[in-house]
């Protein structure tokens, strides 16, 4: 049954589900440090740091070569180790849990919020031992984790809260800016991501103590501090390796890229929050599929838009209706495959399962298209194509 005219699909060429806005500035930024005394390690990597406290509304932070090193830092200095259970939500990138597995903890998946799609307070709480050490929450589409609550559960039984806000740049909680509000925060970089140095992260925090261990944990645990130094000082020359780290820099090449980006930061939010709006306003009236739930007192900063397909109304399947989307030339994709299902997690002994509501969504998730350079054109043909496959596959 066809309910209004169906759309011809006109797009000619591929649009991907997400992509940099990288212009002449941000080059010339790039190109000024090429021509500079420093490629690492230099003022910009400082004036970067500086920047991202600032907009986060945290005392420091201390950038990595990416979101995933900027995880592992934030672990080890947490003193996350073997022994010890780290609670994540299933429905995330693999680096929000192989973070756990590197520093030889274990990771433990507490299932989401049928709402959000954020991992659900009350299930970490079932989720909490003696060995629990520390939660690592995702504000999985760039919509915030009710933090009030989660810090109250957090301090309740003395657990370090590290947030994974990879999505979640600009994002509010409670009218403050997502990145001061817990022990520790990630911020990543990767060019799909809100602003980016090609690859790159970051932990914002508010603690010293976490501050100067993770300048050195990205250094190969190595120090020139005179108060840090734990031997006599052997003259100007000297530094001391005090613990086992890594070599997770970045560049100052990245962090000027990073610089020149954050200053467009409103205006890319400002972009994807119009997109999404177009969106919801546009599949408002089809019963067959769900757009995100938003929560009160947050605002997204819509890394993603999610559709979720009510599959009993629909005589195709998630695959087909993919498929469907592919060849009208829309890039969608599909955020997340649960980790506790990837292979390797299979063969530590994760069930399939145990985690209904997060594996569900999994089957009926479809990611569309958002990010700032996308013209309207390109949001109306996403919407033609997505109301031409719905329509067409409507029971
Ligand atoms: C992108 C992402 C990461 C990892 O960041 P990288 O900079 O790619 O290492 C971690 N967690 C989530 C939820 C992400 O989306």
């Amino acid at each position: 049954m066809v309910k209004e005219k169906e759309y011809i699909a006109t797009r000619t060429n591929y649009l991907p589900y997400g992509k940099q806005w990288v212009d002449d500035e941000d080059i010339e930024t790039v190109i000024s440090i090429l021509k500079g005394d420093y490629l690492t390690t230099g003022p910009a990597i400082q004036n970067f740091e500086q920047s991202i406290a600032e907009y986060t509304g945290s005392k420091y932070a201390v950038s990595f070569s990416s979101g995933t090193a900027a995880l592992h830092g934030a672990c080890h200095v947490a003193g996350i180790g073997g022994g010890d259970e780290v609670i994540t939500t299933p429905m995330t990138f693999a680096a929000s849990a192989n973070c756990i597995l590197y520093q030889g903890a274990t990771p433990v998946f507490a299932d989401i919020d049928e709402k959000t799609y954020n991992i659900d307070i009350d299930k970490i709480a079932e989720k909490i031992t003696e060995n629990t050490k520390a939660i690592i929450p995702v504000h999985f589409t760039g919509q915030p984790v009710d933090l009030d609550e989660l810090h109250a559960l957090a301090a309740e039984h003395n657990l370090i809260v590290i947030e994974d806000a990879a999505h979640a740049l600009g994002a509010t909680y409670k009218g403050k800016p997502v990145g001061g509000l817990s022990a520790m925060t990630m911020f990543s970089f990767h060019p799909v991501k809100h602003i980016t140095t090609g690859e790159g992260g970051v932990i914002t925090t508010n603690n010293e103590e976490y501050y100067k261990k993770l300048i050195q944990f990205r250094s190969h645990g190595i120090t020139r501090e005179k108060e840090l130094l734990q031997d006599d000082d052997h003259g100007p020359w000297y530094y001391e390796m005090q613990f086992l780290g890594f070599n997770y820099r970045m560049t100052d090449i990245q962090a000027a890229l990073g610089i020149s980006q954050l200053k467009k930061s409103a205006f890319f939010l400002k972009q994807r929050e119009d997109i999404a709006e177009k969106y919801n306003q546009a599949f408002s009236d089809l019963p067959e599929i769900k757009i995100p739930f938003q929560a009160t007192m947050r605002q997204s900063s819509w890394h993603l838009y999610i559709i979720r397909l009510d599959l009993l109304k629909l005589t195709a399947s998630r695959k087909i209706v993919f498929e469907d989307l592919q060849k009208q030339n829309i890039g969608v994709n599909v955020h997340y495959i649960p980790v506790h299902t990837l292979p390797y997690y299979q063969e530590l002994g994760y069930k399939r399962g145990s985690l209904p509501i997060a594996e569900e969504l999994y089957e009926e998730v479809i990611s569309l298209p958002i990010f700032p350079k996308m013209t309207e054109k390109d949001v109306e043909d996403v919407v033609a194509a997505v109301r031409n496959t719905i329509i067409r596959y409507t029971r």
